[in-house]
């Protein structure tokens, strides 16, 4: 073999520039499903069969090219694998192919990156590892945007993101609409009637190939977290782009008023569910974009829904791209609120018992579908996380093993950086912390819940409150100097009598947690 291309699990584009000259005469493809990659987190089954379930009928569209594709495949009982990770069925693969060089698309996970390279360097072999046109930028483009910069901020980037890439734009440079983002209009919640009927995603149900898959798990990783039962993904990327159309034609209209909502039972609502067809290369982001602003000048959306959508691919998705190569490898180890190495994310997170609703309903979510829309994820999840101490690094290996979307690239920034503040203020300006009235405000959980959202103390205290005012008051010094952060602390005055008892209630929810009792 000439040239053998690596093709990652996240990585299943026929038109990547991995397969840029190639010649099936004397190339050949290599794609591996490898234990390690399930298990070094203790993966949530949905996520395991649907990368698996993506990689195989990319590896049939490839075959049906009549290319040759070694594919490492896993089985039920673990015997056939040839290694247990990459370096080691990679080895296989070079000992049987005699390749001269081999070829892999940027990875979108620095250890991965890492691990290629030794391999490679290992075996004897040059890796040439090309970029990725998959982006709007690349990471060369947002390494020069940032260079210099103090502080990285995604107004910033995104604006320049806007007009380099010409997205809702008028011909004289300034935005369309008058203002780069309409976010009043974007905060609403469902008040006292409930959610507007929104349309549920495309389900895609399970072909024979995604059968197997998910029959190999059910048997291979019997212990893991989550169901397999409401496999209906898109895998492949027709089934992307079908997924994308109902989309725009259902919930693109309202995307934008109801962004920040939540309902019981109503995983979904208005949001895309399109991140795991992204972050696997499944469809392409300038698609999506465009799709959106077509429906814009065609009428078929409005401005606030079409900007707001533009803003999370264009801008916060290249936005952590490009933070996490810059950052990389340091950033995986900051710890700005110097939590306990120990601390780890409530046992509720693994199996969703608790009282808590809103917890308990964002974990339904994720146990059977491998997903969690943003607020769930900032605002419930990654919230309650941040305010009992959990640490940064904890959480994000708990997000990596738990979503189907989760890429380090992609998680890394949202999880330890926006969700935990445990970059400092990279990603985001100040924590996104909150009480049990934001949660209230923006949903119909409490009304349901044993606590009271109102209360720090007695009773019927709402943990997710108590836990707010003793994390402000632990991180009292360090918030005092951020400016954003100000009213919040200034606010704590109010509770100084209250303190006490909430340190003490805030304590034994901590040590309850930590012996892995449910809340
Ligand atoms: P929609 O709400 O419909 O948004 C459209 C698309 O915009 C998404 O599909 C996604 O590609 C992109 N997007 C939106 N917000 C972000 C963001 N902050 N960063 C990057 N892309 C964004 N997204 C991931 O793709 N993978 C992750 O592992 C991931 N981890 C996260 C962890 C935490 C704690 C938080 C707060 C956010 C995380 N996000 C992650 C971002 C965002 O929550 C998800 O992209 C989104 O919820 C996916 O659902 P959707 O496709 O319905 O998104
Ligand atoms: Fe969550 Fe507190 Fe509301 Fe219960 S009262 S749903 S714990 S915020």
């Amino acid at each position: 073999v000439r040239q053998l291309v690596l093709v990652l699990g996240d990585q299943l584009d026929v038109d990547s520039a991995a397969f840029d000259g190639f010649d099936a005469q004397q190339d050949a493809v290599w794609m591996a499903e490898v234990d390690l990659e399930a298990t070094h987190v203790r993966c949530h089954k949905l996520r395991i069969a649907a990368f698996f379930s993506a990689m195989r009928h990319f590896r049939d569209e490839l075959v049906g090219r009549g290319w040759r594709v070694d594919y490492h495949q896993l089985n039920a009982d673990g015997r056939r694998d040839s290694g247990p990770d990459f370096p080691a069925v990679l080895a296989a693969a070079a000992r049987r192919l005699n390749p001269r060089a081999l070829v892999v698309l940027e990875p979108g996970d620095w250890r991965v990156r890492q691990s290629l390279q030794q391999s490679a360097d290992d075996l004897g072999l040059p890796l040439e590892v090309r970029s990725d046109r998959h982006f709007f930028d690349t990471i060369e483009q947002f390494g020069a945007w940032s260079e210099g910069r103090r502080t990285l901020k995604l107004e910033d980037f995104y604006r320049s993101a806007r007009k380099r890439h010409n997205v809702l734009m008028t011909r004289d440079g300034t935005p369309i609409g008058g203002a780069w983002n309409f976010d009043k209009q974007n905060r609403k919640s469902f008040g006292k009637s409930g959610p507007i009927e929104a349309k549920a995603p495309r389900s895609f149900r399970p072909d024979s190939v995604t059968q197997e898959v998910i029959e190999l798990v059910a048997a291979r990783y019997t212990d893991h977290p989550g169901s397999l039962e409401n496999f209906d993904l898109p895998v492949t990327h027709k089934q992307s782009l079908a997924a994308l159309r109902d989309f725009i034609d259902h919930r693109l209209p309202l995307f934008g008023e109801y962004q920040d909502a939540m309902w019981t039972d109503r995983p979904f609502l208005n949001h895309s569910r399109l991140s795991f067809a992204l972050n696997l290369h499944l469809i392409d982001p300038r698609r999506c974009v465009d799709s959106a602003v077509e429906a814009y000048e065609s009428g078929h959306a409005p401005l606030n829904s079409v900007e707001g959508f533009v803003r999370q691919i264009l801008g916060w998705r290249e936005f952590v791209r490009g933070v996490y190569w810059t950052k990389m490898p340091n950033y995986v180890d900051r710890n700005a609120l110097d939590c306990d190495a120990d601390t780890q994310v409530p046992a509720s997170y693994w199996d969703g018992e608790t009282e808590m609703v809103c917890v308990r309903d964002a974990m339904r979510s994720v146990l059977s579908h491998g997903y969690a829309h943003h607020i769930h994820r900032l605002m419930v999840l990654g919230l309650f996380a941040q305010l009992v101490g959990v640490h940064p690094r904890l959480f994000h290996d708990w997000h990596m093993a738990m979503y189907v979307d989760a890429i380090d690239w992609v998680s890394l920034p949202n999880t330890l950086g926006m969700s935990q503040y445990g970059d400092g203020g990279v990603v985001g300006t100040k924590p996104y912390c909150a009480s049990g009235a934001y949660i209230n405000r923006m949903s119909n959980y409490c009304k349901s819940c044993k606590y009271d959202p109102s209360a720090a103390t007695g009773g019927k205290a709402c943990p997710v409150t108590t836990l707010y005012w003793d994390f402000l008051d632990r991180h009292r010094k360090q918030f005092e100097s951020n400016r954003r952060m100000v009213f919040q602390v200034k606010n704590l005055e109010k509770k100084e009598i209250e303190l006490p008892e909430i340190r003490e209630r805030a304590e034994g929810l901590r040590a309850r947690l930590a012996a892995g009792d449910a809340l």
